[in-house]
């Protein structure tokens, strides 16, 4: 384990409580409607201590300064664990079985050699990314032409995940400008990680980390700069939905993911916020995303929670888990219906 696959893990919320019963409808012939997942993790799941985690977390607890190292974002409440990390050395395997089962093609992000070790084990069912940014708040970024050699050369698809929030800087901070300038020239999309922080981020292990640099108004300048970029708002600007609306408006090329906050956060509050979404007319941006990390089971779970969604008629379920990021990807739509 380096400790730049430790600083992916963290770069996700992370939360635990209260669980809930996963179920996938499949169509008559067996096989599950196919879903995109724009955000996925190359981890190799081996983590010491990673414990069983209960998705959507009810309530996040304080913590106090004198306490040396207060659990991130962590309540400890009654609750039957339900989703469980791999066996050691057996995570990826774990999810490409359940990406089968569940027929999921994923964005998968990483470093290109983790990420091209998924794309070899699952050539058909992953689409890769890579990204400048490495750990959190390191601020050590990739070299730009190692970066244009990925897409241009090494096939890689799609640029993130993009953290700069975790450096406590702007997505249009003239310092990171070349990089999307980069995928502008390239047509690649960019995914880049606003808001989500779970609770006390910056208090633990990410002293850089700054809520207000998710605010999804940041990107206005650099698209004003670069008009043609393809932007994904990972984990759709949770939770300043005024914000993410007013982007919304003001360009008609952004997308937004809903990983990580669709598992992390309580769930009558998820649900509330991706109503927010679609009713105030973004449906056909909004693409499903788990921030698949560590429990292979949270695919199925996060899937379930869309599913299970019943502000959402059964056409704007296929799209968010299907059509939206096929459009955004420019994907071969034959199989959107
Ligand atoms: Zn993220």
């Amino acid at each position: 384990m380096s400790s730049g696959h430790l600083w992916r893990f963290f770069s996700c919320a992370v939360l635990f409580s209260s669980c809930s019963v996963v179920s996938v409808a499949q169509n008559t012939d067996g096989k599950a409607p196919p879903v995109l997942d724009v955000h996925v993790h190359a981890m190799d799941g081996n983590f010491p201590g990673v414990a069983p985690m209960c998705p959507n977390t009810s309530k996040f607890t304080a913590s106090d300064p004198k306490e040396k190292e207060a659990p991130f974002g962590w309540v400890k409440e009654a609750c039957t664990p339900e989703l469980y990390p791999s066996a050691p050395g057996e995570y990826m395997k774990d999810v490409l079985a359940e990406m089968e089962r569940l027929n999921v093609t994923a964005v998968v992000f990483g470093d290109p050699k983790s990420v091209e070790k998924w794309k070899d084990a699952a050539p058909a069912r992953i689409i890769p990314g890579t990204s400048f940014t490495g750990g959190m708040g390191t601020g050590q970024h990739v070299a730009l032409d190692e970066l244009r050699k990925d897409f241009t050369t090494d096939g890689f698809k799609v640029m993130g995940e993009i953290g700069l929030q975790y450096e406590g800087i702007s997505p249009s901070d003239p310092s990171v400008d070349a990089y999307f300038a980069l995928a502008e020239e390239l047509d690649v999309p960019v995914a880049v990680h606003m808001g989500t922080g779970g609770s006390g981020r910056a208090n633990v292990m990410m002293p850089k980390f700054r809520g207000s640099m998710g605010n999804p108004l940041l990107f206005e300048e650099l698209l004003a700069r670069h008009p043609k970029l393809r932007l994904q708002v990972m984990h759709a600007g949770y939770p300043m939905i005024e914000e993410m609306l007013t982007l919304l408006q003001a360009n008609s090329h952004v997308y937004v993911d809903v990983a990580g906050l669709i598992w992390s956060y309580p769930i009558k509050e998820v649900n509330r916020y991706i109503e927010r979404l679609v009713e105030a007319g973004f449906e056909d941006r909004v693409m499903f995303g788990t921030d698949q990390l560590l429990w292979p089971k949270l695919m199925a779970y996060s899937i379930s929670v869309i599913q299970n969604a019943d502000y959402l008629t059964a056409q704007e379920k296929r799209d968010i888990l299907y059509n939206n990021a096929a459009r955004f990807l420019r994907l071969d739509t034959a199989q959107r219906k």
